[in-house]
């Protein structure tokens, strides 16, 4: 069903890659919707899918991995005449991942900001080329408009010295300016959202805090839509309005920010929220470490595939029969220990 500001809705996602140990089903049967003008963040360990589920998203899936099932539903809203807007749905799992379609989506409508921009900008080409093609090939700019837009755009993330910076060259760059720039470069087409993957990992704290502020003000003023995706629940906390996290694959628990923190339901949450320091609850506890390790890739605990380090483990049924979906208010958790009626057990 389509709701008035849904923008994305993944449905039964599933991303496997084959290699030679075996299969890895990095994405397995993942849901969601995102709504315009909202932040999801996607949040787990290393290794639990949230970059896998990203790149599917876009795309951008690596040679050895396919999506294998699942749908991902794309909203295009087109204003007509400035009133009314049609909605055009784009089943992205559809496309040819080197079609024109998808190469209008990637980059002009979904667009992406990584941990490294050392990653997504060429080391040969100066910062104001590299904004500037993707508006020669989203916006159908000239290269004096596209040029003026980048000085603009730059300006827009409060770069120093705009004018400067787009002649110069990736590396000339410290780590905040260069992210920056590719923050600047993703939202040059007014993106309707904007994937960020682990962006502010590698930066220092000061500097952490001030592109979180800056993607806040960017999405007030833009309206976008951000999947915020980190292992750093801090981060999240600051930026989402809803939280989806991921554990081996899977969805294990999805709720509203508040919610979440204030009552993480799945084990897996509760562990996670155990990990970090809190200055909302000054409880004088130790922070614990999560029990154990993820477990291969290749050979996933059947049953819950977290029972093997959940201290809620029910033996019997944990470790044989997959949690079902469990609806507890506007909340969802996929765990042996609710009901039905979304009651303990
Ligand atoms: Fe723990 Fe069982 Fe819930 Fe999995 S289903 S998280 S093992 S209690």
């Amino acid at each position: 069903m389509t709701t008035p500001g849904q923008l994305i809705e993944v449905q039964g996602l599933k991303t496997f890659f084959k290699v030679r140990e075996g299969t890895v089903r990095a994405v397995n049967g993942v849901s969601f919707t995102l709504e315009r003008g909202r932040t999801l963040g996607v949040v787990g360990e290393s290794g639990c899918g949230k970059s896998v589920m990203a790149q599917s998203v876009m795309r951008l899936v690596e040679p050895a991995g396919k999506i294998v099932e699942g749908k991902i539903n794309f909203y295009r809203s087109a204003a007509q005449n400035g009133h009314e807007a049609t909605v055009e749905v784009v089943d992205i799992t559809s496309l040819d991942y080197r079609g024109v379609e998808i190469r209008r989506i990637r980059g002009g409508e979904i667009a992406m900001v990584f941990q490294d921009p050392m990653t997504s900008f060429s080391p040969v080409h100066t910062i104001g080329d590299q904004i500037a093609e993707a508006l020669i090939l989203h916006q159908d700019m000239d290269k004096k408009e596209a040029l003026e837009r980048a000085i603009e755009t730059l300006h827009r993330v409060g770069m120093p010295k705009p004018d400067r910076v787009v002649n110069n060259f990736p590396h000339q760059l410290s780590g905040g300016m260069r992210q920056r720039s590719m923050i600047a470069m993703a939202l040059s087409c007014n993106p309707s959202l904007l994937i960020a993957d682990e962006p502010t990992t590698a930066l220092d704290v000061t500097t952490e805090a001030q592109i979180l502020e800056l993607m806040k003000e960017l999405q007030a003023s833009l309206g976008m839509a951000i999947m915020f995706i980190t292992h750093n629940l801090g981060v999240v906390a600051e930026m989402a309005n809803e939280i989806i996290v991921m554990y081996l694959g899977k969805i294990v628990e999805r709720a509203d920010v508040v919610s979440l923190f204030d009552d993480p339901r799945h084990p897996y949450s509760r562990a996670l929220l155990r990990s970090i320091p809190r200055v909302d609850k000054d409880t004088g506890e130790r922070l614990e470490s999560i029990e154990g390790i993820v477990p291969d890739p290749y050979s996933i605990p059947q049953g819950c595939p977290f029972h093997p380090r959940c201290p809620s483990n029910i033996p019997g049924v944990c470790d044989v029969i997959e949690p079902p979906l469990v609806t507890i208010g506007a909340r969802q958790v996929y765990c042996h220990l609710y009901q039905q009626d979304g009651t303990a057990r």
